[in-house]
């Protein structure tokens, strides 16, 4: 496994690959790597011969910088997890090396980036398509593997490639979850034990609104979540809503689409988590 950090680097690897026949896949991420990161990897070695995974905080995707400083950075751990996987080089970039100078780049995804954490966190899916679109200008490859668990993340992706005619499949991955239920994320080592236990509601109330889909109307399902959400004084809903899987077009019958999907993200003391399932 090599460690690159330049750009140059990086395509004078990827090229002699290509030169070879081998198809590249690519994985970014923003490193405080779990086992959701390494089922991307896992995906990755059915369907590609070399293997990137980028670890970089992208700056520009965060609207609160706060949030920024404050999200975990372990690269020696990360390397050190990665020593056992199928990854051939991981690109650990600086942030001169993605930005040279200052991205004003403006992307527009109409009302998908409009609604959920597009509403919630302005300007934050701009952020994920500079640098994502700075990432495969450098890596060009064939497929490059998203996590089903940023659900609106991996439409913005789909709808950026179409925009920009790039020549890349986007592989949606599934939600790997622990025990429990809860969705890994980098985000739950800032959970405390009691925390913890709270977070573990959030897969079971999903669980429940799957099962609540085939009897009730929408807006009964959203009432009973925002009920159940005051009953835990630790937990802060910031938004829960059912949508068009297919645009994440809000909807208020199920009869509006043909596939439906609940997203969820919520405050458990001051962590904020996403999480969704299909209905
Ligand atoms: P992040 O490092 O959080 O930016 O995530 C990098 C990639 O890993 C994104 O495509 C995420 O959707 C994906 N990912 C994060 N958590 C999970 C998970 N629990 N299961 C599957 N994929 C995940």
């Amino acid at each position: 496994m090599k460690v690159v950090t330049t750009e140059k680097e990086l395509k004078a690897l990827v090229s002699a690959e290509r030169k070879k026949g081998r198809k590249i896949g690519f994985i970014p991420t923003m490193g405080a790597l779990h086992k959701g990161h390494f089922s991307l990897v896992e995906t990755a070695e059915k369907n590609s011969d070399y293997i990137i995974l980028s670890v970089f905080v992208n700056p520009t995707q965060f609207n609160d910088k706060k949030d920024f400083e404050k999200y975990p950075r372990n690269i020696d751990n990360d390397l050190q997890l990665l020593k056992n996987k199928k990854v051939d080089v991981v690109f650990t970039p600086s942030e001169k090396e993605i930005y040279p100078k200052p991205d004003k780049r403006k992307f527009s995804f109409a009302k998908l980036d409009q609604v959920l954490e597009g509403k919630q966190r302005p300007g934050h899916f701009n952020g994920v398509a500079q640098v994502v679109s700075r990432l495969f200008s450098i890596v060009e490859p064939d497929f490059s593997f998203f996590g089903q668990k940023d659900y609106q993340q991996l439409l913005v992706i789909k709808e950026l490639v179409k925009q920009l005619e790039l020549k890349i499949n986007i592989v949606a991955c599934p939600t790997i979850r622990d025990d429990e239920g809860l969705a890994l994320s980098s985000r739950n080592q800032f959970l405390s034990d009691e925390e913890y236990d709270e977070a573990t509601f959030i897969p079971i109330w999903m669980n429940e609104v799957k099962k609540l889909a085939l009897r009730y109307k929408v807006s009964q399902i959203k009432a009973r979540v925002e009920t159940l959400v005051s009953q835990h004084p630790q937990m802060k809903l910031d938004y829960f809503e059912i949508c068009d899987a297919s645009n994440l077009n809000l909807i208020s019958d199920f009869q509006e689409a043909e596939s439906t999907i609940a997203l969820i993200a919520i405050y458990v003391g001051k962590v904020r988590l996403i999480d969704n399932i299909m209905l």
